[in-house]
């Protein structure tokens, strides 16, 4: 059997995607990922999405995305994609050794966010540590906190936090910011930002919530506990697309690269949601993107027939 279009990856976009795709009698298939709801279920409290004047916990919500997508059809199978063909149509995909096949596909893997893989930083994610300074940033009124990383989105989250928080304390492996200039003439100079140079944090401290980060300056080799009642991690982005190299067009940081709307380097597969943008990341416009996508593959379907 040949389905009509296959959903790879199941946050923000790929839920819409599959909304809009099961609403237009595409009856569409969403292989969703072992790590299904995406960057969401690693959120506390969403109060930035628009229609939840309450605020909604991450994992509530993309339970109702789901919800809604299912009600109109949407199959929903929970697995990892392992392989995929896109030399020919129809397309190719696999989950373990059983081979699916579509006629369109919309590629929703999302992006991962990195993080330190040191002690305690697992166990507290969303007890205090972050990896969304967007999502997280209003529960840090008036507290001091830590964001870890040199680069553009660090500097940017630091100053962004410079809202809430009291004080920053920036932690930055080198001695010199990987992020543009004139980002670091900001953060430089900015009084509720302290930077700490050759600093790496050995692990994250606390029981039932983030209490302070075990330092260690690089140059000294001396340690130091800080502490923080919340930890940014702000080292870069990861786009899952590993499974597409070769075969769709990515950009030099491997994000999905999109041409004409949603369409990607190839007839028929498209792109929505955080695997094909760095820039907003957000949930609101993940979930565009993946309605934009069902449309276009929608439009695209019926120019087939
Ligand atoms: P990035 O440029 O790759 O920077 C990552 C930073 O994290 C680097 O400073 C790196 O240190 C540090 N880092 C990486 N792994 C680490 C580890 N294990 N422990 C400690 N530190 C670690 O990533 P990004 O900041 O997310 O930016 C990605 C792209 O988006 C860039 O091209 C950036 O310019 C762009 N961006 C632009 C804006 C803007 O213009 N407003 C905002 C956000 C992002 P090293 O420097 O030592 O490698």
């Amino acid at each position: 059997m040949t389905e009509k279009v296959i959903i790879i990856g199941s946050g923000p976009a790929g839920l819409t995607a599959a909304i809009y795709a099961a609403r237009a009698g595409l009856e569409p298939l969403m292989i969703e990922g072992m790590e299904a709801g995406g960057q969401l279920m690693l959120t506390t409290n969403v109060e930035n999405f628009p229609g939840f004047p309450d605020g909604i916990m991450g994992p509530e919500m993309m339970e109702l995305f789901r919800k809604q997508a299912e009600r109109f059809g949407t199959r929903v199978v929970r697995s990892d994609v392992s392989k995929i063909d896109l030399s020919e149509r129809p397309f190719q995909i696999w989950i373990g050794d059983e081979a699916h096949h579509a006629e369109a596909v919309i590629v929703s893997t999302g992006a991962s966010a990195r993080w330190l893989g040191v002690p305690g930083e697992e166990k507290l994610r969303g007890q205090g540590v972050s990896a969304c300074a967007t999502c997280d940033g209003f529960f840090f009124r008036d507290r001091e906190i830590v964001v870890v990383g040199g680069g553009d989105s660090a500097l940017e989250e630091a100053l962004f936090l410079t809202r809430f928080a009291s004080k920053i304390t920036l932690l930055h492996r080198r001695d010199e910011f990987r992020a543009s200039k004139i980002m670091a003439d900001r953060v430089l100079a900015h009084e509720k930002i302290e930077v700490r140079w050759n600093s790496v944090v050995e692990e994250m401290l606390g029981d039932e919530s983030v209490t302070g980060v075990l330092l260690r300056n690089v140059e000294t080799a001396e340690t130091e506990e800080l502490s923080t009642e919340g930890v940014f991690v702000a080292i870069g982005h990861q786009p899952n697309t590993a499974i597409f190299d070769g075969q769709l067009a990515l950009d030099e940081k491997g994000y999905l690269e999109t041409f004409e709307n949603t369409s990607t380097s190839i007839p028929g597969v498209f792109g929505a949601g955080d695997v094909v943008d760095f820039t907003y990341r957000q949930a609101i416009t993940a979930a565009g993107m993946g309605c934009q996508a069902a449309l276009d593959a929608e439009l695209w379907l019926e120019a087939q027939e």
